[in-house]
């Protein structure tokens, strides 16, 4: 059985389909998803950034998933919970939610004579008329603006320290990642991070200029990070550690 660390704390979190298969354990309804492979040989069990996922060989019975379920059910109710307190809260797109920015909350207001959304100190204001489905495009679409000018500023800032020909920075969507760096010099960011603290993005932000030096994680590449990000242990732990915090989108 496989108890692999939880992600989550790196990734957004999706909700478990409705139509999934469930148990019940000590009282609770479980739900989790059931991926069966020919390969597999064995039942494991694993909560990711998703909820709890079963993996079964192709002819397991479920009374073997059943049983494996509730032998490790304090396990499993415990790391569901952590997962659900993790999750972001729905959302339905209306004034008065709060987004996040560089780690503090921005609250959605409606302001007549706004085409744009518009960041106001504390407050991003958005044409009254909009339906919430267009809010919430404008929104996301907006993040991803200052997404996409916050990381090429920091990578550009940290390529010229390295004296570094600047990379070009594309946002990225991925959903296991924060960065990558490709061998041509092209960096890539998850426009997502913009919600996160500043210091987060930085060490991000290094860590990926820091591979257009060192194409792996070699000793050598750390002591490049650190000369960018002093601190950047403690950046990376928190980091891991919270970011589910600041990820509501
Ligand atoms: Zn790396």
């Amino acid at each position: 059985m496989t108890h692999s660390p939880a992600l989550q704390s790196e990734l957004p979190l999706y909700a478990t389909p409705e139509s999934a298969p469930a148990i019940n354990l000590d009282g609770q309804r479980i739900s989790y998803t059931l991926q069966r492979t020919r390969r597999r040989r064995t039942i494991s069990l694993l909560i990711d950034d998703r909820g709890l996922r079963v993996a079964a060989p192709l002819k397991a019975p479920q009374r073997a998933i059943d049983e494996l379920l509730h032998l490790h059910a304090t396990w499993v109710i415990r790391k569901v919970q952590d997962w659900q307190q993790k999750r972001p809260p729905p959302r339905s797109w209306v004034a008065g939610e709060q987004i996040m920015l560089y780690g503090a909350p921005v609250t959605l207001e409606a302001h007549a004579g706004i085409a744009m959304p518009h960041l106001d100190v504390d407050r991003l204001l958005f044409d009254p008329q909009l339906a919430p489905a267009d809010i919430e495009f404008g929104v996301r679409n907006w993040l991803k603006q200052q997404a996409l000018k916050c990381f090429t500023r920091c990578c550009q800032d940290y390529s010229a320290q390295l004296e570094l020909p600047a990379p070009a920075v594309r946002l990225s969507n991925a959903r296991t990642r924060w960065g990558s760096c490709h061998a041509k010099g092209r960096i890539s960011m998850n426009w997502r991070l913009v919600q996160a603290p500043a210091a987060w993005i930085d060490y991000v932000a290094a860590h990926e200029v820091a591979h257009l030096r060192q194409m792996n994680h070699s000793p050598a590449f750390w002591c490049t990070v650190a000369a960018l990000v002093p601190d950047y242990a403690e950046r990376r732990a928190a980091l891991r550690r919270d970011a589910h915090r600041y990820l509501l989108l």
